[in-house]
């Protein structure tokens, strides 16, 4: 029987023969050893099948043999086999996976054989008839392996066997009129036929076929419940037919062959809609737009379209490699990255150790998108399959709308990709690497969403001095480098958990969330008593910032020291980020200001500083308008021995319309950082020679000092601005002073070294403002040659309580004698103060002890006065040598 199946053993010698066959029994029987548990499953079915129905027989015909029973007649045994052979090869065919469903005339053949023989010989009869139906079929091409028509007749043959006994335990069909009776006995047996051998189809074809079980069932029982209403009733007439008499069988096959159609059509239907539905929810689910997702969907929906084993989506990367999704029925979905091997060779695209899949067994469809291959769908089988005309059409389709899904989702990954880069972009600062203001203040509020509202957080602001002088001498790009070496520089200082963005131009800020509260003393004399240790505690990482950061860099080859204003805003972290920064930023702004390099956030500066776009855009109304809002007020600077006045020095006033009188803290700041300060500081100078010339024409020939800001000294035309006004005024160059701070020590830059040596051949006097509060006061007398030097007020105010601040003031006052500069100490308040600078040696002073400020218009009378007072004398300013 096993040369059968295989064409190739027919002339082989006779021992050979039975070699093959023995080799072959042995290799079958390692494959059932081998077998996975639901074909070994199955073969145990099948081998149970045939076991219970020739039980079944023997027992019947002993039975019958005892009770010395009617026997079977050879011809209606005959006559019964042809029938079952008939109603096997009249087969509906349907595809349930790889394997084949075939529902016939069971039944129907079944009520025959229940009136032709008696019930023991029916498993026979059916068992031989399905056998010689598939020899028949095998004769006209359709090659099957012995053990598969084994297999089929199985299923028919214990059904056969089961419906047999019901029918007869309810009555005897064999040969019997159709009385009610039998006529119940045929149908039970009918119906026990159809739902057994349906039962046992399924089972097979669900584990032979690779469907669920409740798949095939779904599918079988739909086609097979119309069919057994059909097949008894049609079993029925031939059984009555029979009866009277079996000529008018010939009048059977037209009924029998339209109720055949309208069974394959109603199946074809049944087929057709599920097919159609499984598609359209297959090519649905490709709707997405994530590559993984769309394979993932693939070959999921593939795999029930088709009822396949397994699915793969081979996908085109980027790279040039195909990456392999994977996935069964079992649901296990696999990814294998970088697949060798191309398209259209399924061969190599299998890992190693994969079982390789028997030729027929793969369909495989190339994914193209306008003729561009994007990558491949297989789809594999357990056992060679064809595709329906229908299914090859909706494999067809379905592979163009995955290789469309597959197109929209790789550009989609490519936007995303594209997206995310220009995120990250916004999110860095190219230059420095550091965030960028809108990430620190994002990151930012994100980091105190996460804190406890009351926890104390501060945000440090720091800002380049001198910066837009580095930027405008040495060029962008040195600018750039000094930008990128603060930036290392504030990263290196910064600690796990800080967060530092640049807030833009040369400023940048820190936000500082864990503010350990030991060690917070260690802020020093200069936290304001009282404060909380968070804010000390900020302080102190402001001057670790500030100390990280100071420090000659080299900029374009040319040393620059770096320093930096700081401004500290200390908050619970339920403020907001904006709110934290404003803060800080009014905080540095002060910083600026006073010269210092740390300053925190009071909220007493605040208002004032609210709004700086405001205030630029009323300071430049207020340079124009009329009656003036910028005037001046004038301080006379005193001999501190006769107090006679020897100068008046020009402090800006602002008339503010709405807000009242401002003084220069409330808009320097603004006006230093804005182009205004040129027009502003001409319109000063203009003012000041005025007063002086006024001052010369009442008799009191004193000099004026102005105040000039850094910027001014970048302008290359101040020089001659200055002598055009002193011209218009007539005012002697030696009686205008003009007052620098030490904090443009930069004499590096060529262009202030320029303006300076200018404004020194116009013959006008320059003087050091706010003395010793920059960090290289010394150095910039060696460097710049002055006049005269102004202590700053700050030493001034503490020298009685603090040995330091007195030594600085002598050593100022020493210095300048042995420079032969004049000596002017600032903001004297006392007269205890007077004594300790005469003390000192001091000759010069300027406080509210002699005289405030006074309006220009006034600045005459109060002159006078001052002069009266000490005798009448008006001591011309003069340099210290030249007294
Ligand atoms: P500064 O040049 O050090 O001017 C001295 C400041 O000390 C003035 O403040 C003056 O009013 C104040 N002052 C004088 N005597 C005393 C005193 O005994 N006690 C106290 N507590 N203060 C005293 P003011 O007028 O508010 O000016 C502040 C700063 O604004 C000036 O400091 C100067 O740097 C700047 N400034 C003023 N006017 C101009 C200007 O026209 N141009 C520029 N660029 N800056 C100016
Ligand atoms: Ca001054
Ligand atoms: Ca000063």
């Amino acid at each position: 029987m096993g040369t059968q199946s295989d064409p190739g053993g027919d002339g082989a010698p006779r021992s050979g023969a039975r070699l093959d066959i023995h080799h072959r029994a042995r290799a079958r029987l390692a494959q059932f050893a081998d077998a996975p548990a639901g074909t070994r499953r199955v073969h145990l079915l099948v081998l149970g099948a045939y076991l219970a129905a020739a039980l079944f027989m023997v027992l019947g015909l002993v039975a019958d043999w005892l009770a010395d029973g009617r026997s079977a007649s050879p011809y209606l045994v005959a006559v019964a086999i042809g029938t079952v052979t008939v109603s096997q090869l009249a087969l509906v065919r349907v595809r349930v996976g790889a394997a084949r469903l075939a529902l016939g005339w069971g039944e129907a053949a079944l009520l025959v054989l229940l009136y032709l023989i008696p019930v023991w010989w029916v498993p026979l009869a059916i068992f031989l008839g399905v056998l010689v139906s598939m020899v028949v079929l095998q004769l006209f091409g359709d090659h099957r392996p012995v053990w598969l028509m084994l297999y089929n007749a199985a299923a028919p043959t214990v059904a056969g066997g089961c419906a047999a006994l019901v029918a007869g335990l309810i009555g005897e069909p064999y040969r019997s009129a159709l009385t009610a009776r039998v006529t119940i006995a045929l149908i039970a047996g009918a119906v026990v036929y159809g739902a057994i051998a349906m039962v046992l189809v399924t089972a097979v074809a669900s584990e032979r076929g690779g469907a669920r079980f409740s798949e095939v069932a779904a599918r079988t029982f739909t086609g097979k419940a119309f069919m057994i209403v059909g097949n008894v009733t049609v079993g029925l007439i031939i059984v009555a037919m029979l009866c009277v008499g079996a000529l008018w069988l010939v009048a059977l096959p037209p009924v029998v062959w339209l109720l055949h159609q309208s069974y394959a059509y109603r199946m074809r239907l049944d087929d057709e809609r599920r097919g159609w539905r499984a598609f359209s929810g297959a090519t649905g689910a490709l709707n997405r737009l994530d590559e993984p997702e769309v394979a993932r969907a693939a070959v999921g929906g593939v795999v029930r379209l088709f009822m396949a084993d397994s699915a793969e989506v081979l996908v085109r990367q980027p790279t040039g490699e195909l990456r392999r999704y994977s996935g069964g029925r079992d649901a296990v979905f696999t990814v294998g990255d970088d697949v060798p091997g191309t398209v259209g060779e399924p061969g190599p695209a299998r890992a190693a150790g994969e079982p390789v899949t028997p030729p027929g067994c793969v369909i495989t469809r190339p994914l193209l998108v306008g003729g561009a291959e994007v990558g491949e769908l297989r789809i594999h089988f357990p056992r060679p399959v064809e595709l329906s005309s229908r299914e090859q059409m909706q494999l067809a389709v379905f592979g163009d709308a995955l290789a469309a899904a597959l197109h929209d989702a790789a550009a989609h990954q490519q936007l995303r990709a594209l997206t995310s880069r220009s995120a990250h972009e916004a999110a860095t600062d190219p230059l420095t690497g550091v965030a960028s203001r809108d990430a620190l203040l994002s990151d930012g509020a994100a980091a105190l969403a996460g804190l406890d509202r009351e926890a104390p957080v501060a945000l440090l602001v720091l800002d380049i001095n001198h910066f837009k002088e580095v930027n405008d001498t040495l060029g962008h790009a040195a600018g750039d480098d000094l930008i990128r070496i603060t930036a290392r520089r504030i990263s290196a200082a910064s600690r796990a958990g800080d967060l530092v963005g640049r807030l833009g131009g040369d400023e940048f800020g820190m936000l500082v969330t864990d503010l350990a509260v030991d060690g917070w003393r260690g802020a020093g004399a200069d936290a304001p008593a009282g404060t909380e240790p968070a804010l000390g505690q900020a302080l102190l990482r402001a001057r670790e910032l500030a100390d990280v950061l100071a420090g000659s860099a080299e900029v374009a080859g040319v040393p620059v020291a770096v320093e930096a204003s700081i401004g500290v805003a200390v908050a619970p972290a339920a403020c907001a980020m904006t709110e934290l920064l404003r803060r800080a930023d009014i905080a540095m702004y002060q910083a600026k200001r006073g010269g210092g390099a740390v300053a925190w956030y009071d909220g007493v500066s605040d208002v004032a500083s609210t709004d700086r776009l405001t205030l630029l855009a009323e300071l430049r109304e207020a340079l124009v308008a009329q009656p003036p809002q910028l005037v001046l007020a004038l301080q006379p600077t005193v001999d501190l021995y006769t107090g006679t006045p020897i100068g008046v020095e020009a402090l800006i006033r602002w008339h503010h319309p709405r807000r009242g009188e401002l003084r220069p803290i409330e808009f320097m700041d603004v006006l230093e950082n804005s182009e205004l300060i040129a027009p502003f500081t001409r319109h000063v100078l203009d003012e000041a020679l005025r007063s002086a010339a006024k001052c010369a024409d009442e008799g009191i020939p004193l000099p004026v000092s102005v105040n000039l800001s850094p910027r001014n000294l970048l302008s290359r035309g101040l020089p001659n601005e200055v002598g055009v006004l002193l011209a218009r005024h007539k005012v002697p160059p030696e009686r205008l002073i003009l007052e620098i701070t030490e904090t443009v020590v930069v004499p590096e830059f060529r262009v202030v070294t320029e303006v300076l040596a200018g404004l020194r051949a116009l013959g006008v006097q320059l003087a050091v403002d706010d003395f010793g509060t920059g960090y290289s006061s010394l150095t910039f007398l060696t460097r710049v040659r002055v006049d005269e030097v102004k202590v700053d007020r700050s030493f001034v105010s503490r020298m009685v309580d603090s040995p330091e601040a007195m030594a600085i003031v002598r050593t100022t006052v020493d210095l300048a004698h042995r420079l032969n500069l004049r000596v002017v100490a600032e903001g004297v308040e006392t007269a205890v103060q007077k004594v300790a600078l005469t003390g000192l040696g001091c000759t010069a002073a300027q406080g509210h002890h002699f005289c405030a400020p006074v309006p220009a218009e006034r600045v005459v009378p109060a002159l006078q006065s001052l002069i009266g007072s000490a005798g009448g004398k008006v001591i011309p300013l003069r340099a210290e040598g030249a007294s």
